[in-house]
């Protein structure tokens, strides 16, 4: 399971700017004064190979009326939920009462954490260490997450308590020594054991768990009984059609003899961890309600991950055709940032459309993990490139002479040539969508990646 660990603290000691720098992502409003209500920030970070999730909580300004109040709900729950908890203070603003209280609060829940005293760029790390030795939370790990100075000692620290996952093929170097072949064959297929791993994503309400049911109690799924659960989560083997898969379960639905029993409330952190765990995820909205903010957040969170995508319109049935023209106007306009999914019109509650869902998971699963040699995705390039041209800079034309696979789920398409650091972001949509197009990738993001020099 991938680690999630939260970062929390009072305003201003530097959360945003350490998410950032983790996530490598821009999506944290990283403000100049105190007091700025923002939403929780989830994002995916990556060190040394290992996968894990940051949530910045946001602050806790952990005043006089006690932090608990302070903290909104969703924050609440994220620390909860949390394997670590780095506990950031402002080693330029001394120790304060807020510190205390919160230290206080992840004492009492008995957290895993870790100190870290952030902005040493202005003070000396042991005056610092010092400073917040009362806190009794050990040694602040010295950090200016401005600048990117103790981030890995905090990182190795932090991470290596945790369990190496699986190592996931690195992307080849061009110049490497290894063939093609052997660079290809370390592509992964599905496994062995758990098959297609699906996740079942959606919001509340938008009826997961009456999908998991209507998916399992189908006359042609075998459902073997579960390995056992991991975190809230419930992992599901079975098999339909002679093709083993594994479903994971976010709604928490339990399976006793053969009636189901929806325990578990909806929760970002396991969802987040089951789309991180999964080969498919399929995203389940509600033809009700249309796209919300909430599912454009989660979706966000999928592409980011690069996992294989099916959607699922809910609550399809009973819906007057005007409604449904709507809404899928409205998809089309909303949900273009993941155009590459297959989208399908059910109904969880009468079983429509739910056995098609099938057909689509294959092929993202397949399109994800196909292995392309490199001839071929050279002469696609090269056709690409005849037919429109990449633009000139400086006088000279952008030159592109062939590409590999560097990686696999999502695809990585490694393209060599000269003055890359030029290419248009147009233009590289436009590759992207070439590619898209010859190869017949559904439901899977791909990735291009440059390489200069010859
Ligand atoms: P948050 O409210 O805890 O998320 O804090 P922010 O990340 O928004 O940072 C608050 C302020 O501290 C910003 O002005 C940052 O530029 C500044 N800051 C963050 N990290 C450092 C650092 O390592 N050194 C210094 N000197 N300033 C920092
Ligand atoms: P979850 O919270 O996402 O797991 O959602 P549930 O599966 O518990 O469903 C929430 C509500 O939506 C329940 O009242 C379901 O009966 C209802 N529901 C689920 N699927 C459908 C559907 O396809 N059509 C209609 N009309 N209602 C549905």
């Amino acid at each position: 399971m991938v680690p999630v660990i939260a970062l929390v603290g009072r305003p201003n000691v530097g959360k945003s700017t350490l998410f950032n720098r983790l996530t490598k992502s821009r999506d944290a409003i990283v403000a100049e004064y105190a007091g700025l209500t923002r939403d929780r920030q989830y994002g995916e970070a990556k060190w040394q190979g290992q996968s894990y999730i940051v949530i910045d909580t946001g602050g806790l300004s952990g005043d006089e009326e006690g932090i608990d109040a302070k903290m909104a709900e969703q924050s609440l729950q994220a620390i909860e939920e949390a394997d670590a908890v780095l506990f950031m203070v402002d080693a330029r603003a001394g120790l304060t009462a807020a510190d205390q209280m919160i230290a206080e609060h992840l004492r009492k829940r008995n957290k895993r954490s870790f100190l870290v005293a952030n902005k040493v760029d202005t003070i000396d790390p042991d005056l610092a260490r010092a400073e917040f030795s009362p806190l009794g939370l050990g040694d602040a790990s010295p950090i200016a997450a401005a600048h990117g100075r103790g981030i890995s000692q905090l990182l190795q620290d932090v991470l290596g308590v945790f369990k190496q996952p699986e190592p996931e093929p690195e992307p080849e170097e061009g110049a490497a020594d290894e063939t093609e072949e052997q660079a290809l064959a370390r592509i992964p297929g599905p496994s062995e054991k758990d098959g297609i791993k699906i996740a079942i994503i959606g919001r509340p309400n938008v009826g997961k768990s009456t999908l998991v049911n209507r998916m399992l109690g189908e006359e042609r799924v075998i459902v073997y009984d579960q390995a056992g659960t991991t975190r809230d989560s419930i992992y599901i083997p079975f098999e339909r059609d002679e093709e083993k898969y594994t479903l994971i379960d976010t709604a928490g639905v339990r399976r006793r003899g053969k009636i189901f029993e929806a325990v578990e409330k909806f929760s970002v952190v396991k969802t987040l961890q089951a789309i991180q765990d999964a080969n498919v995820v399929i995203f389940v909205m509600d033809a009700r309600e249309g796209v919300v903010e909430h599912d454009l957040n989660l979706l966000g969170f999928v592409l980011e991950t690069g996992r294989s995508l099916v959607i699922a319109l809910n609550k399809w049935d009973g819906m007057e055709p005007g409604e449904r023209d709507y809404v899928k106007t409205e998809l089309e306009r909303r949900l273009f940032f993941v155009d590459y999914a297959d989208i399908h019109f059910i109904s969880a509650k009468h079983g429509t459309g739910v056995g098609h869902l099938y057909k689509s998971v294959q092929s993202a699963f397949r399109s994800a993990i196909t292995r392309w040699p490199t001839s071929r995705l050279t002469q696609i390039l090269e056709d690409a490139v005849r037919e429109h041209q990449p633009p000139m800079v400086s006088g000279r034309r952008i030159k592109l002479r062939y590409a590999h696979l560097g990686g696999a789920n999502p695809p990585l398409i490694v393209i060599h040539g000269n003055q890359v650091d030029a290419v248009p972001k147009s233009y590289s949509r436009y590759l992207e969508n070439t590619y898209r197009r010859v190869l017949k990738l559904v439901g899977t993001p791909i990735r291009i990646e440059y390489k200069g020099g010859e």
